[in-house]
């Protein structure tokens, strides 16, 4: 028995004639349910398409560069039996992007048959911090290097809407909470006044400081900077659309390069769920930033970092937040004993922290967003705010970039594979940063970056940090890197552990902050490093010293022998390698394993 399904484009917040940018299916293939399908593209956002029913697609309606709006039929599906059953347990969110999947096939690569306006020894594409740094370090290796970027500014999502603005701001909400905490020390300061407008160009400054810089810099180098939006028309040349304006405008000229080698930095980009409607009130974390208005009722969808970061700054402003997660807990990736810490220290900013619950709509009404949920902390009725921010993951752009043409490939989800030299299948033809795959940091694109480039200028450059750290930057921090207590559990790796409390700290203390602690996990038969993980302030500044002790293969004897100067929080750290010894003069004598 079969039967013929419809899927069709769900409700998308009332957008209509959307531009198609990605079809991640074709005739033949089998799709199950919450498989993406397409991906659309507004003024404001992406958004996935997931498919409704599964079965194999026998008739594709759609194709990139069309337009689509709600109701219209993306494909038509054969159900049979099994595959027409009901939904996968547990969906990913549409939004997160999960690791590079199965080897993909190459494609065919075209053939550019015209000439180039622009010849180089390394193009890349996309100036964040992957793409600048790569740029960089090729220049400086005595490569004449052309690097792309469609936005006014370089520095990609981390200089311009991700890490450093959101940091601008955090910093300012830290001081306010700090000042706060002096009350207790019998230093009271007013109420303070926020003026908004200024707060935000602080941030504007900060910016404007380190994109400025990046132009400075790429210029000493004799980087040649194209704007434009770039897509390979062969393995050898790219063809730039160029733009302008604050945005990404095409002016309609064209520009070739021709290039020897080529690193793909394109990035990543915010995807919204499909339900949610057009609406100045919901925002991505790049309208978050723009900080326009402090709402009296906020709900962050999506409880990992990115999302509690901009949460704790709007908090601070005075916004009331809740907070939803699919997943059985927030910050996922930290051990729980370090979440536990910003729970406690956190839990007046949040009226509801909703794990194990999904948003399943959102309606723009006049005096509010209404959404509503469903899971284990769902609330019986739909809750009203002020504004929500989507802060459910990031998608690779590996399938905006026409990677095709040049004979690179692309999963289905956008990730390019790439090996330890971070070649991609085509050999001169290298890919770095949030286009490869998880973790999907700045640190991460930075280090593949100088690999990549150093292959260019004929190196023999690897991938192969042991480990990349990770850090949520709220207050307290949470900081951790390499084997956490979960891995060792999920994958059996016999470790002791060792955790130095900040309540024995005399700086935590002084600083009147002393709920942190620090953890040293070492591998229980070689007695080296192996991961470790801090919570409290500037757990973040202080993580390196760890991430450098894995890297050299360092025992509690090289750390606990390292003489830490006092009175300072990284001295937890020494102090945590004393504990794993047996003894640490400043507790109370450990028992006898
Ligand atoms: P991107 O920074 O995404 O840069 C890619 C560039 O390519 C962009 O400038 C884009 O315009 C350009 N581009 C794309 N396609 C084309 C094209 N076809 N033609 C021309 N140009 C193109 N990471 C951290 O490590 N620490 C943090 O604290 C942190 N905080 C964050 C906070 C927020 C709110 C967000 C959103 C992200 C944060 N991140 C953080 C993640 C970090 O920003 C990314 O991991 C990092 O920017 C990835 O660098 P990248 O070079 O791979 O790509």
């Amino acid at each position: 028995m079969s039967n013929l399904i419809e899927l069709k484009v769900p409700d998308i917040g009332g957008h209509s004639n959307v531009d198609i940018i990605e079809v991640f299916v074709k005739a033949g293939d089998v799709v199950a349910v919450e498989d993406s399908l397409i991906t659309l593209e507004t003024d404001k956002a992406t958004m996935e398409v997931p498919a409704s029913h599964a079965g194999k697609i026998v008739e594709l309606k759609v194709a990139v560069g069309g337009k689509i709006s709600e109701g219209d039929v993306i494909a038509i599906v054969e159900a049979v039996g099994a595959a027409a059953e009901a939904p996968k347990a547990a969906p990913a969110p549409a939004a997160a992007a999960p690791q590079a999947a199965a080897p993909v096939a190459a494609p065919q690569a075209a053939s550019h048959a015209g000439g180039a306006d622009i010849e180089c020894d390394v193009l890349v594409l996309g100036a964040g911090p992957g793409g600048y740094s790569a740029a960089f370090r090729a220049a400086d290796l005595g490569l004449n290097v052309v690097l792309v970027e469609r936005y006014a500014t370089l520095g990609g999502v981390c200089l311009n809407v991700g890490c450093i603005p959101s940091k601008a701001l955090l910093h300012n909400a830290a001081v306010i909470d700090e000042v706060k905490h002096l009350a207790a020390n019998g230093i009271k300061f007013a109420e303070p006044e926020i003026d908004i407008d200024m707060l935000r160009g602080y941030k504007e400054k900060v910016i404007g400081k380190l994109t400025g810089g990046l132009a400075g810099m790429a210029k000493a180098r004799k980087v040649q900077v194209v704007r434009g939006v770039g897509s390979f028309l062969d393995p050898h040349h790219l063809q730039v659309d160029t733009t302008e304006g604050a945005g990404q405008a095409k002016t309609g000229a064209k520009q070739t390069i021709k290039f020897k080698n080529a690193i793909i930095a394109a990035g990543s980009r915010v995807v919204n769920l499909p339900f949610i409607p057009q609406d100045p009130r919901i925002v991505d974390s790049t309208g978050a930033l723009e900080l326009k208005a402090v709402p009296k009722k906020m709900l962050i969808i999506g409880g990992g970092i990115i999302g509690l970061e901009m949460g704790t700054v709007y908090s601070t402003l005075g916004a009331r937040l809740d907070v939803v997660e699919m997943l059985d807990g927030l910050m996922q990736g930290a051990d729980r004993d370090l979440v536990k810490v910003w729970e406690k220290m956190n839990a007046h900013r949040f009226d509801n922290i909703m794990t194990s619950t999904k948003t399943v709509a959102v309606e723009a009404k006049e005096d509010g967003i209404y959404v509503t949920f469903e899971g284990a902390k769902a609330p019986a009725e739909p809750q009203r705010y002020d504004l929500v921010l989507v802060a459910a993951g990031r998608a690779p752009n590996g399938k905006l970039i026409a990677a095709e043409n040049a004979g690179v490939a692309v999963t289905d989800r956008g990730f390019i594979e790439v090996d330890k030299q971070q070649r991609t299948n085509v050999p001169h033809i290298y890919a770095i940063g949030d286009i490869v795959g998880q973790p999907m940091l700045a640190h991460k694109a930075v280090h593949e970056a100088h690999v990549a480039a150093e292959n260019c200028a004929g190196g023999k450059s690897y991938f192969d940090a042991r480990v990349i750290p990770g850090v949520a930057y709220t207050d307290p921090e949470v900081a951790w890197v390499g084997v956490t207590e979960e891995i060792a559990k999920r994958d059996g790796i016999k470790i002791e552990k060792s955790v130095f409390p900040w309540a024995a700290s005399g700086r935590a203390i002084a600083n009147g902050r002393d709920e942190g602690f620090t953890k040293l996990i070492f591998d229980a038969e070689t007695h080296q490093v192996i991961g470790g993980a801090i919570v409290g302030t500037h757990a973040g500044d202080m993580l390196g010293e760890i991430c450098l002790a894995i890297e050299m293969g360092c025992d509690a004897t090289d750390i606990g022998k390292t003489i830490h100067a006092h009175p300072t929080l990284g001295e937890s750290i020494g102090m945590a390698a004393e504990v794993a010894h047996g003894t640490c003069t400043d507790l109370p004598p450990q028992r006898k394993k």
